[in-house]
Formats: structure tokens, C-alpha cells, sequence
């Protein structure tokens, strides 16, 4: 099984990403993990990375089809995987498109005025966890106690610019996919459990 998971900054990609490949037994390939695994450990890619990371710009094209083209040729991506947060542009989804076929296609649609708030008031966890400052309000994770922290690129201005790039370079996928007869939305403004039901029946091959 393969899939994209498409939606602008905060629709909930990584939040779906996780249930999916936990349910599914497939592998998880985020380029936006990739990336702050790199910057993490200061490698030459995460220090070029960081630079447009920091401005809410997105890496170009050739860096992060790399990563992916490298990821997914691994043994655990045999049996199937998950890309979230790729691609972003036409130019990285017509690059996929010779490297590999995908079975599903899945927009996770949010309403705009919605996501600053859900992206400021993110927390995550180094073991994958996010939560929300609305619903959680302790600064250690709940699932393996380490502290919380906020992404150097969640603060407001950055936020404006990732949704003002995601207009106008990943939102033309919605198109791109539509037209392969690829494409199925979801309504992202429910509960993470309400998407991620809608999204299991279209896995599921209900929808
Ligand atoms: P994410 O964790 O998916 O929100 O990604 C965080 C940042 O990493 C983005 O704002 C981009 O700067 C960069 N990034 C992640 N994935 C891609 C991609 N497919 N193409 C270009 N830049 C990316």
C-alpha cells in the first residue's frame, strides 16, 4: 500500500501519518523529519535545509526527491509506506511519478482561518507525539515523559508564509492527482479520530 497524504501546514498529516502506518504496518516517510533529523544533527544537508526552513520556504525540489528516492528503496518500504508532506510541488509529484506508482491519494482539507491557531499552539514530542496547548496543558509527554517543544518554524510569521507557499506550490496537487483519478478528500475539521475514521474508510476501500 502507498499513499500521500496531502493538506496544507496543521491539517493533521502527522497526526493521520501515525495511526496509519501503525494500523497498515507500513512505513513512515516524512521529508519534514528527515529534514530536522538533519539539522538536528548539523549535517551539511540540515544546515542548507534550515535556511529555508526558518523562512517557511520550501527546500528545493532536487534535495527533498533525493531523500524520498533514497527512503523509499529501503527494506521497510517494501511492504508499502506512507509519504506526508511530500510531495509539495508538481515538479516533486512528476518526479514520484518515475520512481514509483501510489494507490491513494488523500487530501486532508482544513478550514484556513483555523490553522494558525492549531499550529501556534502545537506541541510535539521527539517520540512523535503532538499536542495542542488547548487541550493538554502539561510541558512532558504523556506517552514517554520527555519535555515538549515547539517548532522553531510554528511561530506566527512562518506559519503565514508555509500557507501562503502552500497556495501556491503544493495546493495545484489537488488538481494534478484529481485529474489521475487519484484523489480522495477528507474534512480535517473534526476530531483527529473523526478524520482518521473517514480516512480508514477510504483505506478501507469504503469510500
Ligand atoms: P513539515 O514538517 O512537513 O511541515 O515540513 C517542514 C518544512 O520542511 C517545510 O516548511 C519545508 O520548508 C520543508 N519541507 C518538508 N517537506 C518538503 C518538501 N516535500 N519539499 C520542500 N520542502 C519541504
Amino acid at each position: 500500500m502507498k499513499i500521500i497524504l496531502l493538506g496544507a501546514p496543521g491539517a493533521g498529516k502527522g497526526s493521520q501519518a501515525a495511526k496509519i502506518v501503525s494500523d497498515f504496518g507500513i512505513a513512515h516517510v516524512s521529508t519534514g523529519d528527515a529534514l530536522r533529523a538533519n539539522i538536528k544533527a548539523q549535517t551539511e544537508l540540515g544546515k542548507f535545509a534550515k535556511s529555508f526552513i526558518d523562512k517557511g520556504q520550501l527546500v528545493p525540489d532536487d534535495v527533498v526527491v533525493k531523500i524520498v528516492a533514497d527512503r523509499i528503496s529501503q527494506p521497510d518500504c517494501e511492504k508499502g509506506f506512507l509519504l506526508d508532506g511530500f510531495p509539495r510541488t508538481v515538479a516533486q509529484a512528476d518526479a514520484l511519478a518515475k520512481l514509483t506508482d501510489v494507490d491513494y491519494v488523500i487530501n486532508i482539507d482544513v478550514d484556513f482561518d483555523a490553522i494558525v491557531n492549531r499550529i501556534s499552539g502545537r506541541r510535539m514530542c521527539v517520540c512523535g507525539e503532538t499536542y495542542h496547548v488547548s487541550t493538554y496543558d502539561k510541558d512532558v509527554c504523556a506517552k514517554c515523559g520527555k519535555p515538549l517543544y515547539q517548532r522553531d518554524d510554528d511561530n506566527e510569521a512562518t506559519v503565514q508564509k508555509r500557507l501562503s507557499v502552500y497556495q501556491e506550490q503544493t495546493a495545484p496537487l489537488i488538481e494534478y492527482y484529481s485529474a489521475r483519478g487519484k484523489l480522495v478528500t477528507v474534512d480535517g475539521n473534526k476530531s483527529i479520530d473523526a478524520v482518521y475514521a473517514d480516512v480508514k474508510d477510504v483505506l478501507n476501500g469504503n469510500r
